[in-house]
């Protein structure tokens, strides 16, 4: 049995300060790194994060009750980060963010931790940090309708936001070629996604060091599986990006399942049949397939 550990991330919220940049983006964090703020030094990224945020508001997601919830970003210390954040140990770097629990009762469910080094860069926004900043704010959306249900369906919703449904995958040529070029034994299917949940696994797959999570074997495989359900429901629906996109939140949702029942679950509301979305591959390379089309208009 673990160790009974108290909620340092808890009583770390406790005692910050809180900024209102505007009505929908709130920061907490100490006061010692309200200092950092008041000099500048967070100023270029938080720019950046609110451009993006903008762009998650301009979808105009329906969340349930018809809230309106803030973004919450709560900023924590370089030295403890791993443990106010709980970030996962395998990953060796010096900072780092994740969803974490809101206790903002005006916030999503979930606020975004980050640790201060982060937000002190000042070097230019790669699509990849832009899809990597929308990634993590997309765990805040899903979160208000699925939070721990599913690692699949997580992640893959959590690329599908920037790559799918606003279309970043046109301008990240780095990722596409990647996702172009991966063979069917590369992708793997839900099942076998569940199993690597399962077993703790799901984070040891990386494909290319240095990158962010989008190039791990696992993340590419979610985002597949989630993107093929969004296509799924577009066409089934006669439904855009955007509605599909609501749709499939709000299909988990209604889920009491998850693992495999809640794969089972999502069969039938999008009309295929359990095992072949459970198990196949089909859906995945037919996105794939779809790429290689979209992939000459992207040629300048
Ligand atoms: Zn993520």
């Amino acid at each position: 049995m673990k160790e009974y550990q108290t909620n340092q991330l808890k009583m770390y919220i406790e005692q910050t300060e809180m900024l209102v940049i505007n009505p929908y983006l709130h920061i907490r964090l100490s006061k010692e790194l309200l200092e950092k703020y008041k000099q500048g030094l967070y100023n270029k990224q938080l720019a950046f994060m609110l451009n993006n945020i903008n762009k998650i508001r301009e979808l105009g997601i329906k969340y349930p009750s018809n809230a309106d919830p803030v973004f919450y970003v709560y900023i924590v210390p370089d030295e403890n980060f791993r443990e106010l954040l709980q970030f996962p140990s395998h990953r060796n770097c010096k900072g780092g963010g994740k969803p974490v629990l809101s206790y903002d009762l005006d916030g999503f469910n979930s606020a975004y931790g980050i640790s201060s080094n982060l937000l002190e860069r000042e070097n230019k926004m790669s699509s990849m940090q832009e899809v990597n900043n929308i990634h993590e704010f997309a765990h805040l959306v899903h979160g208000m309708f699925f939070y721990n249900k599913s690692r699949i369906l997580a992640e893959g919703f959590a690329e599908a936001l920037p790559l799918y449904t606003m279309n970043y995958e046109s301008c990240f040529d780095e990722h596409r070629e990647m996702l172009l070029g991966l063979t069917e034994e590369q992708i793997l299917s839900a099942q076998e996604l569940i199993e690597l949940e399962r077993h703790h696994d799901f984070n040891k797959g990386a494909i290319l060091p240095n990158k962010s999570c989008s190039f791990d074997f696992t993340y590419f495989s979610s985002y597949l599986f989630v993107r093929g359900c969004l296509e799924t429901i577009e066409s089934k629906f006669g439904l855009s990006r955007v509605e599909s996109t609501q749709k499939f939140l709000e299909i988990v949702r209604k889920s009491q399942c998850i693992c495999e029942w809640l794969i089972f679950d999502i069969a039938d509301a999008i009309g295929v049949p359990r095992e072949e979305l459970l198990c196949g591959k089909d859906m995945q390379m037919n996105v794939t397939k779809k790429l290689k089309i979209y992939e000459k208009s992207y040629i300048k």
